[in-house]
């Protein structure tokens, strides 16, 4: 089994998740007392934020750029970033490090585009459903259609994120709001939803929902499961 290099912290709620969803699949396709070999690195997001919201990515890029290298000499065969919103810098890192790094929008996409879907919906911070890095790789790699949700309702995702999520709130009001955003964006033609922040996951289940979900979180970790496993 190859050894998987976890960037996490960001936040260190969604990194509990990927630890312990990691190590259960694992164990699903091998059984007996297998679990995933993983080195993780958790950065302290306080001194993160800050450069996102400035805009400082190549402060981040150097800052990320560093922590891969120090996984590949740890011995890592592979790297996850465990944040949607970091993908914005992954081609960057990529061009630094001589091991791969799965990228979560790449893998979603795939997953996507192999139950012929096209238009399709997408939650996450502002900075995944507003900028360039990831709608246009959905858009111009893999010819989806991404909606993303009013900028109301794009304001409330971003702000409760950090606010609620990030500090490990999952509340029934607030799930009610997503419960809307997301039949809004079915009545506009989404034919399934990304949930493209690593919180969301902990917050909508496909159960309660009447449209496909598509989880970021369980995406990203089966990817990198086959990697780990198989000897490509
Ligand atoms: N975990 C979030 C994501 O998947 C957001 C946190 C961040 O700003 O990196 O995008």
């Amino acid at each position: 089994m190859k050894v998987l290099g976890l960037i996490g912290g960001m936040s260190w709620e969604n990194t509990i998740e990927y630890y312990r969803v990691i190590n259960q699949m694992v164990n699903e396709r091998l059984g007996g007392w297998n679990s995933a070999k993983i080195v993780l690195y958790s950065v302290n997001f306080e001194e993160i934020l800050p450069l996102q919201n400035n805009n400082e990515w190549d402060k981040i890029t150097d800052i990320a750029s560093r922590i891969c290298a120090g996984l590949e000499k740890a011995g890592c065969s592979a790297l996850i970033i465990c944040s949607n919103t970091m993908h914005k810098i992954a081609d960057q890192v990529q061009t630094r490090i001589s091991i791969p790094l799965i990228n979560v929008i790449d893998e979603t996409a795939k997953v996507i585009r192999a139950k012929n879907m096209k238009n399709i919906g997408l939650l996450g911070t502002k900075f995944t459903m507003e900028e360039d890095f990831y709608t246009h790789k959905l858009k111009h790699d893999y010819n989806l259609n991404p909606i993303v949700p009013v900028e109301k309702d794009r304001k409330y995702i971003h702000v409760v994120i950090y606010n609620q999520f990030a500090k490990g709130l999952f509340l029934d009001k607030t799930k009610q709001k997503f419960l809307e955003i997301i039949k809004n964006l079915k009545d506009r033609g989404s034919e399934g939803i990304i949930l493209g922040c690593t919180e969301i996951p902990l917050l909508i289940r496909q159960e309660d929902v009447n449209i496909p979900l598509f989880d970021t979180l369980k995406i990203h970790l089966k990817s990198a499961v086959d990697f780990c496993l198989t000897n490509k």
